[in-house]
């Protein structure tokens, strides 16, 4: 599902229509909170309804899916979809450091793509955005100012 919403989501950022009538009610957020990340037009949000419920559909058609794991998944799937519309860094000192930088994204590298518009496009892991070649090359420096207070 990340590598099919990094190309969705770049999809909405180049396409102008798409864009303008769609995504840029998202993007007004341009100092993010929690509840940022319910704000998308009907159709948007549906289509992330879709794509997102994907993994659930193909698994419980391969294997099965208890209420329970679905559940989890939902709320999981909030949880870090908040996370990364928090206005302040939670994530630890010296974790731009570390590999895990690219398994999970932080409050400040989603922060970035508020700002930042064309970078930082993924939906919970930064190694698409590697690949990509779509990091904001700010990250890092915002985390560190995020950690000391300062608001950029
Ligand atoms: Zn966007
Ligand atoms: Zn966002």
């Amino acid at each position: 599902m990340e590598p099919v919403y990094y190309g969705y989501h770049r999809l909405l950022h180049s396409h102008r229509y798409l864009y303008k009538h769609h995504h840029i009610i998202h993007h007004l957020s341009v100092v993010v909170q929690p509840i940022t990340s319910y704000t998308f037009t009907f159709l948007e949000r549906l289509s992330y309804t879709l794509l997102f419920s994907l993994p659930a559909i193909l698994l419980n058609f391969i294997t099965g899916i208890s209420l329970e794991a679905l559940f989890v998944y939902y709320l999981v799937f909030d949880a870090l979809n908040s996370l990364g519309h928090l206005n302040t860094e939670i994530f630890p000192d010296g974790y731009q450091q570390s590999f895990l930088k690219w398994v999970l994204y932080t409050p400040s590298f989603h922060r970035q793509h508020h700002k930042r518009y064309i970078k930082n496009y993924c939906l919970f892991m930064p190694i698409f955005d590697k690949l990509g070649g779509t990091v904001c090359p700010h990250t890092e420096e915002v985390f560190v100012q995020a950690k000391k207070g300062y608001k950029r």
